[in-house]
């Protein structure tokens, strides 16, 4: 882990043994980002170019099936990750309890640009409650086919509160259900960019 990064985690009190503990891994702050529109609060999100085009997709598919998906939340940076800690600790929550629902800093799959929190209609964002309704099922059934699937499904092993609200896409410009629809478009170089951007 780089200097800096190890130094704010000595200052927010995480563990050292934080990532090996959790199972998790450092995840790279994307550095290319495409704007997506506003969030459900009306701040601009941003995503990491293919994933946009798969969000952008998901969410045409699902309001074709009579589900609106909303976006939570995007792309975060690590500054942006460390003010929701700090505004946490000063409310007294102490670090072991914060880092269960929230990542540490560069740990965060919202880092890369690819991972989205969604909600919609009539379920409060960022709650469990989002596992009972039509459009968690749906997604459940569908995401796989936009490259997308769940971080923390309930009983995951890295300590994380379940969240049926946080989707992460694998990075891929052509999933196998899009694959069928850009045939056309499909080149050389989207395929090599789709390799490279795996793991
Ligand atoms: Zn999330």
């Amino acid at each position: 882990m780089a200097a800096a990064l190890r130094a704010l985690h000595a200052q927010l009190g995480i563990p050292e043994s934080y990532g090996q503990d959790r199972g998790l891994s450092l995840q790279p702050e994307a550095t290319q980002l495409v704007g997506v529109g506003l969030d459900i609060s009306n701040r601009e999100q941003k995503l990491s170019a293919n994933t946009a085009v798969a969000w952008e997709a998901l969410r045409t598919a699902a309001a074709a099936d009579g589900v609106v998906l909303q976006l939570v939340s995007g792309f975060r940076s690590i500054e942006y990750q460390t003010s929701i800690l700090r505004r946490k600790l000063l409310k007294g929550i102490p670090i072991h309890e914060i880092l269960r629902s929230s990542a540490a800093p560069g740990y965060s799959e919202h880092h890369t640009g690819r991972a989205i929190d969604v909600t919609t209609p009539g379920s409060d964002p960022l709650e469990e409650q989002f596992e009972r309704t039509p459009a968690y099922t749906w997604l459940l059934r569908e995401a796989v086919k936009f490259g997308f699937s769940m971080s923390y499904p309930p009983g995951n092993l890295h300590g994380v509160v379940s969240e049926p609200w946080h989707w992460l896409h694998s990075g891929c410009g052509i999933t196998a259900s899009m694959n069928t629809q850009r045939k056309d478009s499909a080149t050389d170089d989207t395929a090599t960019e789709a390799i490279s951007n795996r793991g």
